[in-house]
């Protein structure tokens, strides 16, 4: 909830920064630990301390963060269209664009008989899907029988809030688990690597709170040899090249939802906007920050409501 958001930020976590000296974006995390919860708050506001401190360093965020790529892997999530020819059509225009994965969103009723049909055209594109928790423990046997459609993974197909009955389900199951809403933090990485939750986890910083945690997830998987991918919450520009910093990091070796500002923005609100190459990369900036700019005409524009805090 943006107003939620607003106002945890209003009353509690600018009020700790307001005056104080940050040298560096990994110091916020502490700044803002009385604040329990609201990570997606904490988050837009450490990144931002991130972003600047790449800046006043004269760095990329990518170096930053401790990226090493120069590309990366781009794939997409297509939400569920009930008629399936229009549905082939959809994955057909991603895949034309090179995408390098797609991934399809499924529930109970819409699962089989899609990927079904998306393999039988496709046979070799990485494919997964998102069930976003729509699956119980007792459908275990019909999500074993979708290892015939050689899905790259299965993501979050139980409880939002669980890892321990998503352990139980791996078990019974050959196509790797992904876990995306139960890690909100390096400790949960940990707990549900060490249960064998799933062999795949997608990092949304926004979820984890910034990229300080999303760097110990990060260290967390490599631990235990588990790839990870860089999940994407609807973002505008700014966070889009956060993004793309993120998934600079080597364990990012799966593509990931970072997708072209024009797939969801008609005009974004940073230049040059984000754009993916005929094979499904985009290139992560090695100039100073972001690499972006932010448009302030733009911003101003959109913008409905404004404070200032001081
Ligand atoms: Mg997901």
């Amino acid at each position: 909830m943006i107003d939620t958001a607003w106002t945890i930020t209003e009353q509690e976590l600018i009020p700790r920064l307001l005056g104080k000296e940050i040298a560096r974006g990994s110091d916020v995390p502490e700044m803002l630990l009385q604040v329990r919860g609201h990570r997606m708050a904490k988050a837009a506001i450490e990144n931002a301390v991130w972003d600047l401190e790449a800046q006043v360093k004269g760095i990329s965020l990518s170096q930053l963060l401790g990226g090493t790529r120069e590309m990366i892997a781009c794939g997409v999530s297509i939400g569920m269209e009930m008629d399936i020819p229009k549905q082939l059509e959809r994955v057909e225009k991603e895949v034309a664009a090179g995408y390098q994965r797609i991934k399809l969103k499924c529930q109970p009723g819409y699962d089989s008989k899609v990927f079904a049909a998306v393999r039988e055209r496709w046979p070799d594109i990485l494919l997964s899907c998102d069930a976003n928790s729509a699956y119980k423990l007792g459908d275990t046997d019909h999500i074993a029988s979708w290892d015939e459609f050689k899905l790259l993974m299965i993501e979050q197909p139980l409880w939002y809030d669980d890892f321990y009955f998503h352990a139980m389900l791996q078990k019974r199951i050959n196509t790797p688990i992904c876990l995306d809403e139960c890690i909100r933090n390096h400790r949960d990485a940990q707990a549900a690597l060490e249960l064998g939750s799933g062999r795949i986890i997608n990092i949304k910083v926004g979820r984890v709170g910034g990229f300080t945690e999303a760097i110990a997830v990060h260290g967390i998987a490599q631990q235990h040899g588990v790839p990870v991918w860089c999940g994407g919450m609807l973002e505008s520009g700014i966070g889009r090249a956060h993004n793309i910093a993120l998934s600079s990091l080597p364990g990012f070796t799966l593509p990931g939802d970072v997708s072209a500002s024009k797939r969801y923005w008609t005009d974004d609100i940073i230049e040059p906007e984000v754009t993916v190459s005929a094979t499904g990369e985009i290139v992560v900036p090695q100039t100073v920050g972001r690499g972006f700019e932010v448009r302030k005409d733009r911003i101003h524009e959109l913008t409905v409501r404004h404070q200032r805090l001081a």
